[in-house]
Order: structure tokens, then C-alpha cells, then sequence
């Protein structure tokens, strides 16, 4: 596991998603819409490694310990400028019935890897999901914002927080994560967020 490098190349200065001209700064996929979160980062390409494997296994092979390798990274992790002022990390939270049918939630076991490399707590009730949505793959990019409206709320809000980064496993087209953004916005929130891994093609 240890061989899996991270992505080095050119990325969106906003959601870090591989850039194919280094010219550009932002991916086009952040140009054509509005962004409620401010910066992202994932640290490995799904589509050209072995990290492809080890994430499905963490989500389809009841595998979920394995979010340990992360630890791998941890000097590297720490020091991303996305964690700075960050009051809790948020796992992207699952529907009730999809964490009953899975036993867990992937976001939730990387999260506790996240605090733990970072020392910063994770916020498990403080965003909610209360609507079961269809799974995004192969929907287009207005589907996938019909699919996921008013999908997520807000459950619990801490004293004193402004700040937080969203976890999840893989950065697709960011709609979930720019979703929950969204509602935490609302509620003058900011946002960040850390995946494991990008997409290289935003259109797939
Ligand atoms: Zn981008």
C-alpha cells in the first residue's frame, strides 16, 4: 500500500481535481457552477492506482479498518491548508437505511482517521441525512442536483463553530459535497473538504 503515490501534477486551486492544462487554475467543473465550499484536496487519483481497490474495499467489502493506511500520510495530511482554523471535521453522512444496509459509514471511519493525524474533532451529529437518494453515478450533473436537494440538514450546531472540513472517500463531481456546503452555509458555516481520492475526468 505503502507504493501509492500521491498526485503531484497540475490541480484546481479550488477543488484540486487534476488539471490537463497546467495554464488553467480552476477545473471547468468549478467555472460553470457556484462553489459553497472554499478549498478541497484529495490525495490520489481513483482512476490510476491501486487506490481504486482499497476503496472499494473499504465500502463494498465490509473492510472500513482499513482508512488506517491513511496514516501513511499523516505529515503529509497535517500540514494541508485546508485543515487551518478548522473547527470540526464532518463525515458526509449516509442515509439511516443505507448505513442498516452497509453496517457503517466509509466518511465516518476516515473522518476518525482524519482527527486522528490532525488532532481536530469530528462533528458526527452536527449534518444529517434525511432523504434516501438514488446512487449519482451515470445521472447527469441535473439530476444529480435533483437527486440530492434537500437530501441533507442540519441536526446539531456546536457553539462558537465557523469552520469546518467535509470527509468523504471519493471526489466525483463535488455535488454532495458542494450540497452539504450549501445547507452548512446557511447557518454561516464555512466549508472545506478532504477525500481520498479524485476523479481525473469530471465528466464520468
Ligand atoms: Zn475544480
Amino acid at each position: 500500500m505503502e507504493s501509492m503515490s500521491i498526485y503531484k501534477g497540475c490541480r484546481c486551486s479550488l477543488c484540486s481535481k487534476p488539471l490537463r492544462n497546467a495554464k488553467n487554475l480552476v477545473c471547468s467543473n468549478c467555472l460553470s457552477r457556484k462553489n459553497y465550499f472554499n478549498k478541497g484536496f484529495s490525495l490520489f487519483v481513483y482512476n490510476e492506482s491501486n487506490i481504486k481497490k482499497v476503496i472499494e474495499y473499504i465500502k463494498f467489502y465490509h473492510k472500513p479498518h482499513l482508512v488506517k493506511f491513511l496514516m501513511h500520510y499523516s505529515n503529509f495530511i497535517k500540514e494541508l491548508d485546508i485543515f487551518e482554523d478548522c473547527d470540526y471535521l464532518i463525515p458526509i453522512p449516509m442515509h439511516r437505511d443505507d448505513i442498516e444496509e452497509r453496517g457503517y459509514n466509509q466518511s465516518a471511519y476516515i473522518a476518525k482517521i482524519i482527527s486522528k493525524i490532525t488532532g481536530i474533532p469530528v462533528g458526527f451529529d452536527i449534518l444529517i441525512k434525511t432523504k434516501k437518494t438514488k446512487k449519482q453515478v451515470g445521472l447527469k450533473q441535473k439530476e444529480r442536483l435533483k437527486n440530492l436537494s434537500r437530501a441533507f440538514d442540519v441536526l446539531k450546531i456546536p457553539n462558537n463553530i465557523r469552520k469546518i472540513t467535509l470527509i468523504d472517500d471519493v471526489f466525483t463531481t463535488g455535488s454532495t459535497i458542494n450540497e452539504c456546503a450549501k445547507i452548512l452555509k446557511r447557518h454561516n458555516i464555512e466549508s472545506n473538504f478532504f477525500t481520498i481520492a479524485t476523479t481525473s475526468d469530471i465528466n464520468e
